[in-house]
């Protein structure tokens, strides 16, 4: 299992080159995007040999995936396994605006992911004696944080339970409240927590608020929303404050098109678990040509070794690095993604400057007296289309109303991006109803059509 990891690069990339040949021939044969992009632009796939030779071919932007999911499904014939051609699940990947794109998986893609969940446990240090605690809401569309969840456990024989968080939108009263997950999770005595960090910092609060006993748990495993290193401090404050001597946060870095990716050491880089699944570039979106390694560029995935959904140098929409050294701390030697993950299409503009929101959000967690937050960015007279951008901050605070608090807020963000926002502080509950909301809305852009939240 391990293996693979720890070759030497280049027979790391051997492996690669004839799990690609492979993968591309298949697409020739029921591929039906891949078939017409390579026709149209005259590609000759049989001079494709090496993982090398794959910056001679397009790009594939998210947008081709939206449009036409089906087209990206391979279609073999019966001369083909029925493990590879039957279809075990539908993920969907979650979109900001348009519905979600459905990611076609078979049993062959099932088993792949076990595997990968395997290397991944392996890597960040989950193994058999654990308990999870599934804290993913129940969706509308599956969604892999929920569904995978499982595979995780079931790949290194784990414990799992599944908390049913969320709002109802079926007639079939399943969902739990937070005080109801905060005893589920009490009872089994879990040891990872399984979730989206907003949603687990606020679980832990009102552990506290209730005098529950939740030390069992060791590790926190977040994946879902943006995160700074404040935020994941403050989670490690809540596990210590219940007796966790050494609580562990194990960032997940990945999508339901991507995979996972993991740390083996907190707050450090992201391993590929399997090189021989998935291989990564660098690139420049609009040129397609390769950047060197250490360079920040966006990142391009391309599938080795799947039989549903396939995708070739596929556009994450990440700006990210990669480092091909061995892990100075466990030494492997597949390719770890080095951060901070920008998301492209997070960044906003306000007041004609471009603005990470990530370095904003990272502002506001470290101020201690703010409890929740949610930034808006909106026009100044919102009957004048014209007029000029406005950063509302609402703030729910942790303790009483201080005169200083408002200019405190003022000159931290100031300092992070150079805008000066307007504040309003609100009652609590009012920016994140748990329970009802899968996770507090953070940005919201009313400049652009309604419903346009970015995150
Ligand atoms: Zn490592």
């Amino acid at each position: 299992m391990d293996s693979v990891q720890s070759l030497p690069l280049s027979e790391i990339e051997k492996i690669q080159g004839d799990k690609l040949k492979h993968m591309l021939k298949l697409c020739q044969i029921g591929h039906k995007f891949y078939q017409r992009l390579w026709e149209t632009k005259g590609h000759n796939i049989g001079e494709i040999k090496s993982v090398g030779d794959l910056e001679s071919l397009p790009l594939t932007q998210k947008q081709d995936l939206m449009e036409a999911p089906n087209d990206f499904r391979l279609n073999l014939s019966s001369n083909y396994p029925l493990h590879e051609r039957a279809l075990w699940e539908v993920l969907y990947t979650t979109g900001s605006t348009a519905d979600p794109v459905p990611i076609f998986n078979t049993t062959y893609d099932y088993h792949a992911y076990l595997y990968q969940s395997k290397a991944v446990a392996e890597i960040s240090g989950i193994n058999d004696s654990d308990i999870i605690a599934n804290l993913f809401p129940l969706t509308p569309a599956p969604m892999g944080a929920f569904v995978r969840s499982a595979g995780n456990a079931y790949a290194v024989g784990a414990k799992i339970f599944a908390a049913l968080s969320g709002g109802a939108f079926s007639p079939f009263d399943l969902q739990n409240s937070l005080d109801q997950v905060v005893s589920r999770v009490e009872k089994h005595r879990a040891t990872v927590l399984w979730g989206v960090p907003s949603y687990i910092r606020r679980l832990l609060i009102r552990a506290l608020e209730l005098c529950v006993d939740l030390s069992s748990i060791r590790m926190c495993a977040i994946t879902g929303e943006a995160t700074s290193p404040a935020l994941r401090e403050d989670i490690r404050r809540c596990l210590r404050d219940m007796g966790v001597e050494n609580p562990l946060i194990f960032n997940r870095y990945g999508s339901t098109e991507l995979g996972a990716f993991a740390q083996c050491k907190e707050e450090w880089d992201w391993h590929n678990p399997t090189p021989d699944l998935q291989y990564h570039e660098i690139v420049d979106p609009i040129t397609g040509r390769r950047l060197p390694d250490g360079e920040r560029g966006s990142l391009a995935v391309t599938h080795l070794d799947r039989r549903g959904t396939v995708l070739i140098r596929f556009l994450v929409g990440d700006i990210v690095s990669l480092d091909r050294t061995p892990c100075p701390h466990c030494g492997r030697t597949s390719e770890r993604i080095v951060g901070p993950v920008v998301r492209t299409k997070d960044l906003i503009k306000v007041k004609g400057m471009l603005i990470n929101p990530d370095v904003l959000l990272e502002a506001i967690q470290s101020l201690k007296f703010i409890a929740e937050f949610q930034i808006v960015i909106q026009k100044e007279n919102q009957k004048d289309a014209l007029s000029m951008d406005e950063m509302l901050i609402r703030v729910e605070l942790n303790s009483e109303r201080d005169i200083d608090f408002s200019k405190r807020i003022k000159d931290q963000v100031n300092k992070a991006i150079h805008v000066t926002p307007r504040i309003e502080f609100v009652d609590r509950g009012e920016i994140y109803r748990v329970g009802e909301q899968t996770k507090a809305v953070r940005f919201i852009d009313k400049r652009v059509t309604s419903g346009g939240e970015v995150r």
